[in-house]
């Protein structure tokens, strides 16, 4: 197989550029080439201001900085990339512009050349369809910035060798990075997992369940999420969220976890494109909104007896608090005849509540009052069946195991993307693993049952997982 020495990448914007840097920082020489020459300027001059700033910081020597830039060799003519070993092709995201680059590609540079493409959406077979030696043609799926993201998509189309696959994830881990081998599916691994953490978040705002910086202030704290749903698509850019989001949705023929939400689809259309247009959910410019807690709860209705019952449900006097399973606290309370808070909590100090709208006030009080005293920070929304965490956690983990059913990647693939390529706090599989397959399972079947729609559809894998473990249970 080749020895990768000379490396050649397309397209010098956000991702080129950062691309170029993390080869030229690991020896090799970069020809970077963009029909713009202005771009390749502005690349480099990017890439010696973050070198400068690593020397000024001690992480860098000056000597490697000066040995780095010299490794970068602006390229105007695409021809000249017939000495490169491994071309990396970071253009526009179209296919018309990809295939053109590829066709041209296989015509000039040798067949043991491996093209690869950092696109994230289009397809690695329709890429090579129709060139020659489709073989070598690959996904190279970076994220942005490249120099810091630690993940890299191998993405093989159709054609593509398990050999080139192979050399692409060697080389990978040689920079620095953490491969995983993935299908040419829509979205790839990271793109398609990670689609319910937005969309759950538009429906919950879309139904007015809570605002916005609560649904983050649940995710982000109670979820262990970096950061909220919400605030990330103001700071990937609205546009840009909800391009991927209706890629995804259009790629999979409409199928209905992918729906896109109005709302995004509003603030798009506003203008409202997140910190980049100064305003998007949140009001960039001026002061930042936090979520409101839930007030502390006088000792007045500290309960009295608290009863665990099991199967996640606690007796507090003479409501109950019952861990969500993916019921309304109205149709469980009317269930058991008598008040109930459902609880949303995972293995953290933040519990998300809903109140069925009958009980009285001293119900809920009391079922806070217990909360607070174990030392719970409360979020109350409106009832909604799911609420926020476990909804969103079901809902991925649902899109993890189908993506796994279906082929597009090894489990342990799926959870080190998703932990490295969105900084989930936990690989989605082994999460499920962890809160239980069965749990999930219920919820999703509630959620289905509630809204009658596909969208809750548990994945054919999960009900296996729930099946073997309740079996390995009982
Ligand atoms: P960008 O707009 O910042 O840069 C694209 C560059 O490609 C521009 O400089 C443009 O002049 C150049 N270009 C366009 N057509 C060309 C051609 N025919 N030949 C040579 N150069 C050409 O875009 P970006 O954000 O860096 O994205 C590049 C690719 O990486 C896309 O496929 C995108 O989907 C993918 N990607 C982007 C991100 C991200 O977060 N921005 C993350 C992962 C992957």
């Amino acid at each position: 197989m080749v020895n990768i020495n000379t490396v050649a990448v397309i397209g010098s914007g956000t991702m080129g550029a950062g691309i170029a840097e993390v080869a030229a920082s690991h020896g090799h020489q970069v020809l970077i080439h963009d029909i713009s020459a202005d771009a390749v300027s502005r690349a480099i001059d990017g890439i010696r201001q973050r070198l400068a700033s690593r020397v000024s910081r001690g992480k860098l020597s000056a000597e490697a900085s000066a040995q780095i830039l010299a490794r970068l060799v602006p390229v105007t003519d695409i021809d000249a990339l017939a000495a490169a070993d491994l071309v990396i092709e970071a253009a526009s995201e179209r296919l018309e512009v990809k295939k053109a680059l590829f066709a041209r590609l296989a015509e000039i540079c040798p067949p043991q050349t491996l093209l690869t493409s950092n696109t994230s959406s289009i397809s690695v077979t329709a890429i090579a369809a129709d060139i020659r030696h489709p073989e070598r043609v690959a996904g190279l799926h970076f994220f942005n910035p490249a120099p810091v993201m630690k993940l890299v998509e191998v993405v093989s189309g159709l054609a593509t060798s398990s050999e080139v696959a192979n050399v692409l994830c060697e080389l990978a881990m040689n920079w620095g990075k953490q491969p995983v081998r993935c299908q040419s599916t829509p979205g790839f691994i990271v793109n398609r997992v990670a689609r319910p953490f937005y969309s759950e978040a538009w429906r919950a705002l879309e139904e007015q369940v809570a605002a916005p910086e609560i649904i983050d202030a649940a995710l982000r704290e109670g979820g262990g999420f970096p950061m909220g749903p919400l605030e990330l698509t103001d700071m990937i850019g609205q546009d840009v969220n909800f391009a991927v989001t209706c890629s995804v949705f259009n790629a999979f023929w409409q199928e209905r976890r992918f729906l896109p939400s109005l709302v995004q689809q509003e603030l798009v259309l506003a203008g409202r494109l997140g910190k980049k247009s100064g305003k998007g959910v949140y009001d960039w410019l001026g002061e930042k909104t936090t979520a409101r807690w839930v007030d502390a709860v006088n000792d007045s209705f500290s309960p009295i007896g608290v009863h665990r019952r099991g199967d996640g449900v606690t007796q507090i006097d003479e409501v109950l608090l019952i861990e969500t399973q993916g019921e309304t606290a109205q149709s469980l309370a009317v269930k058991h005849s008598c008040p109930v808070v459902v609880i949303d909590r995972l293995e953290r100090d933040v519990a998300v509540i809903a109140a069925a709208s009958g009980n009285p006030h001293a119900a809920t009080q009391k079922a806070v009052r217990h909360l607070q005293q174990q030392g719970y920070r409360v979020l109350h929304i409106a009832d909604y069946p799911g609420l926020l965490i476990w909804r969103t956690v079901a809902m991925i983990a649902n899109e993890a195991l189908d993506a796994l059913q279906k082929g597009v990647a090894s489990e342990k693939d799926i959870d080190t993307a998703m932990r490295l390529g969105v900084n989930y706090p936990s690989g989605p599989i082994a999460w499920g693993e962890r809160l239980g397959w069965q749990r999930l399972l219920t919820l999703l079947e509630n959620l289905q049952r509630h809204y009658g729609e596909e969208r809750y559809r548990p994945c054919s894998l999960l009900r296996q997982r729930a099946l073997l473990e309740s079996s390995h249970e009982s």
